[in-house]
């Protein structure tokens, strides 16, 4: 008689994308349990009662996980978790979530990753073909999850983040429009510290791409460009640059004009002035997020208006308010050495810098020049702030040491003076002294936005 006994998908990780996973294998006939180490949210436990999916929480039972067919595992989850490695001792597979959702997805699908611009790349990406019109959906580590969405929606395309997590457990899924921004050190801790390992992860996302996909890269980025040569590439390739053109397709500037062509002719040029985002971090953000526009079918004059329009990501470089004459800038996803660098290099204003959090092993070195000449105070907010004094006090003019928002605060009101931008920038994650970086930066905005006008009779 026939086996008709049903596949065991057992999910480790109970948040967006494990939670997900779990719709999706039971809605395509898994016998499917969710387990987490740690305590669920109410919201997914609540979800997974609903959708009658069994899971436990606080613990990892041997006995109900062993006896997997295949595992997904969530991106937060690290290879060396007891668990995983026990997973992997029996030969039994284990996937991500995209893996997953890529064998039901009948869509297309755009996928960005890369060390920095993510979100802002995606997001840009998916308004533009959200306005063009198209059946878009925007999955990955921004808002729901892919396989969620695979499980109950029906799009023609989606628009992807991917992060090195995500990428480490796909195999045989294939992206038609693949978007590489850029491969700066980050979460080099996953990586047994070495560089090669993050970018081979980076690169995951161009497997199985054949003739008819699409790579998206930075020619800009030295160690993307180092990469392209260890690997195949059947694929039709767009760099794009802040200096070169490209004549078989790509983007770049030329006389102040963003053009941006690909392979079949179509394209469109711009005053690079007219985009509302800013910094030459953000301009390689519309080009790659132009190109794959592109690549999909968006006619340009519809791609152009939306760059004209589209002001950025909450927590990016985000003007909060002037407030006699200084302006307070909310940059708190900056969170390593290279975002930071970007936002220093788009100061145009003497810079009041906030920095500091908990140390990820930051160089900062590649600020210093930036340091010299643009920052005028620099205020350390952090319990630990050692290494940034130690690295900048030779460097800028004032430096305080401060532990927590409201010291920070009072040193940057203290020393901004009408003309200054106050620019809280930390090249660190923030959890010695906040939830998240969503945290830090809505407090840093609550402040900002309760300082008061001075009026001319005031002292
Ligand atoms: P990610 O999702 O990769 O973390 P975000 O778009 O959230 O990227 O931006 C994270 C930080 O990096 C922000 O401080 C932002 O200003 C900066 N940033 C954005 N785009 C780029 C880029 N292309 N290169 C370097 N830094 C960038």
């Amino acid at each position: 008689m026939e086996n008709r006994e049903k596949k065991r998908l057992v999910v480790l990780g109970g948040g967006e994308s494990g939670f997900g996973s779990a719709v999706l294998a039971k809605v395509k006939g898994y016998d499917v349990f969710l387990s987490d180490f740690g305590t669920l949210s109410d919201k997914y436990r609540r979800l997974l009662e609903e959708w009658e999916i069994p899971y436990e929480e606080g613990r990892h039972t041997p006995e109900l996980i062993l006896g997997a067919t295949e595992v997904v595992k969530s991106p937060g989850i690290p290879d060396k978790a007891a668990i995983v490695q026990a997973v992997r001792e029996r030969g039994i597979p284990v996937i991500s979530e995209i893996e997953l959702a890529g064998r039901y997805n009948r869509a297309k699908t755009v996928c960005i990753t890369g060390s920095n611009g993510k979100t802002t790349t995606t997001t840009l990406t998916y308004e533009i073909l959200r306005q063009a019109g198209l059946k878009v959906g925007l999955a990955g580590n921004i808002g729901r999850s892919f396989a969620f969405q695979v499980a109950t929606e029906d799009y023609d395309w989606y628009v992807i983040e991917l992060s090195s997590f995500q990428l480490d457990g796909m195999f045989d899924f294939r992206v038609d429009v693949a978007v590489l921004m850029n491969i700066t050190p980050d979460h080099l801790d996953r990586y047994n510290y070495r560089m090669q390992n993050y970018a081979d992860s980076k690169f995951r996302i161009i497997r199985n791409q054949g003739p008819e996909q699409r790579f998206i890269y930075c020619a800009d980025d030295p160690v993307t460009c180092e990469n392209l040569s260890r690997h195949e590439l059947p694929m039709q390739r767009l760099p794009f640059s802040a200096r070169e053109g490209f004549p078989d397709g790509g983007a770049c500037l030329e006389a102040g004009l963003l053009k941006a062509r690909i392979g079949d002719g179509r394209g469109f040029e711009m005053p690079v002035d007219d985009l509302k985002i800013k910094g030459i971090h953000n301009t390689y953000n519309a080009m790659a997020a132009a190109l794959a526009a592109l690549c999909a079918g968006v006619d340009g004059a519809c791609i152009v208006d939306t760059l004209r329009t589209f002001s950025g990501v909450e927590h990016r470089l985000e003007a909060v308010r002037e407030v006699n004459g200084v302006l307070y800038v909310n940059d708190s996803k900056a969170t390593n050495v290279d975002s930071v660098w970007y936002a220093l290099e788009s100061m145009t204003r003497p810079v009041v810098w906030i920095a500091g959090g908990t140390d990820k092993g930051n160089d900062y070195e590649p600020l210093y020049d930036f340091a010299r000449k643009k920052v005028k105070v620099l205020v350390c907010m952090g319990l630990d702030n050692r290494k940034l004094t130690d690295a900048f006090g030779d460097k800028v003019p004032v430096l305080y040491d401060t532990a927590s928002l409201d010291e920070a605060m009072e040193a940057v009101e203290r020393t901004a003076e009408p003309g200054d931008v106050v620019l809280l920038s930390p090249a660190c994650a923030s959890f010695d002294l906040f939830r998240n970086y969503e945290d830090r930066g809505r407090r840093f905005k609550e402040k900002v936005n309760a300082l008061g006008e001075k009026t001319e009779e005031g002292e």
